[in-house]
């Protein structure tokens, strides 16, 4: 899950983590009131999105000379103009695709003086079982053109989880950034309040780009991106309030609720999928036979009738979304309840689309009875290639 910048920030000043002073504001009239309870004289106007790159960001209403969707403001009517250009206007920025983020809120934040931007992230590293820090000197940029173009300005560090966070991690932090002075004592600390931030509350990911020295020598998080496990949620009630629902997928929402691994997707074929392995594999044998998937479904093993339903409503909300590719390999899963939840579905939201069926395994001949007798315009497969290449075909012809 996904939260603002300024509740990112909210949860790391608890953990001791400098950041500048703000306010949130949903209105032009609450950013002013929120500008006037700062102190001044400089501003920073922020559009709240979820998505990166806001400063380079484009709004699709203004013309393409305006300014992104985080400004510098010098008074508190700069501030009101820019919270006018910005408030549900739609930014469009690398990481939001071409259609852009509506701005429901901003963040007005207390202007800092800035020396260097530095870039600071933290993950959870597989390869070495640990939470991992990964720092630049070149922070305030794409850090992807940074570790395209001169990727000998990244570094990793690892913080073994046996021992903890100990000092020399923070201190060997420091030296990658070229940190001085007291600079290095407060890195130690901070990189420290960090891992504590990120293992408490269950963390999949924290960015800080950039971290900055400010003018006055001192290090401070000017943007933080967060992402929570989601597994890890119903231990952090706190932060699922924060979950804003109008920055998420509707159907990612729909299919929660029905506790559906569902994963949209750009593509135009739809899938239900048991197993994730089988799903992954659907989805790479439709692109092989040249088309693309709509989302990534699996509906677990233990599905019922009503869930197969809404993830069948879910697949078809999608206007993309040009044929229907069920694929189930009955184990524990039985294909008749499949078929059952199938049917189901397309006599509440009908079927415009064409629809292809693999069923093997539990009460296969059960399920594709039911099929049969439906009546229904369903094409049976035999097995995974066969399918593929029946929907591929399909929703070409
Ligand atoms: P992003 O574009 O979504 O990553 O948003 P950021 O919060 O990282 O802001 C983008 C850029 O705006 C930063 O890299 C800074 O260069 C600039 N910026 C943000 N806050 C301040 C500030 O308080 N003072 C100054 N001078 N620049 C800022
Ligand atoms: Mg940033």
């Amino acid at each position: 899950m996904n939260i603002h910048e300024y509740q990112a920030k909210a949860v790391l000043k608890d953990y001791g983590v400098p950041v500048s002073a703000g306010v949130p504001a949903f209105t032009v009239d609450e950013a002013v009131k929120a500008a006037k309870s700062l102190p001044g004289p400089l501003y920073v106007v922020k559009s709240q999105i979820h998505a990166g790159g806001r400063g380079k960001g484009k709004f699709k209403e203004l013309p393409p000379e305006a300014k992104g969707g985080v400004r510098l403001a010098f008074s508190i009517d700069e501030v009101a103009a820019h919270a006018k250009e910005m408030l549900g206007h739609t930014l469009v920025t690398v990481q939001t695709g071409p259609t852009g983020k509506q701005v429901n809120r901003l963040y007005i934040e207390d202007g800092s003086d800035i020396a260097r931007e530095l870039y600071l992230s933290a993950l959870v590293d597989r390869s070495t079982g640990s939470i991992g820090f990964v720092v630049s000197t070149e922070g305030g940029m794409d850090i992807e053109t940074v570790a395209h173009n001169t990727p000998e300005k990244i570094q990793t560090f690892h913080v073994d989880p046996a021992a903890g966070y100990q000092g020399y991690v923070g201190r060997n932090i420091a030296y990658a950034l070229k940190l001085e002075g007291n600079q290095i004592k407060q890195c130690v600390k901070l990189v420290g309040d960090l891992y504590r931030a990120f293992v408490e509350k269950d963390m999949a990911m924290l960015e800080v780009n950039p971290l900055i020295v400010t003018k006055g020598g001192d290090l401070k998080v000017l943007d933080a991106k967060v992402n929570f496990d989601s597994n890890a949620l119903y231990r952090h009630p706190e932060i699922v309030n924060l979950r804003d629902e109008s920055e998420e997928d509707a159907k990612e929402i729909e299919a929660s609720k029905f506790d559906l691994a569902y994963i949209a997707l750009d593509g135009t074929i739809g899938c239900m999928v048991n197993g994730a392995g089988l799903a992954m594999a659907t989805l790479d044998i439709i692109q092989l036979y040249g088309e693309s998937p709509a989302n990534f479904l699996d509906v677990g093993g233990g599905a019922s009738e009503e869930k197969v339903t809404a993830a069948f409503k879910i697949i078809t909300s999608d206007p993309n979304v040009k044929g229907i590719l069920v694929n189930i390999f009955g184990g524990i899963m039985k294909c008749d309840i499949i078929a059952r939840g199938v049917l189901a579905a397309v006599r509440t939201v009908g079927l415009q689309v064409p629809l292809v069926v693999r069923l093997t395994g539990t009460n296969e001949e059960l399920g594709r009875q039911i099929i049969r007798d439906s009546g229904l315009n369903v094409i049976p497969a035999n097995d995974l290639d066969d399918a593929a290449q029946k929907i591929v075909t399909a929703v070409r012809g």
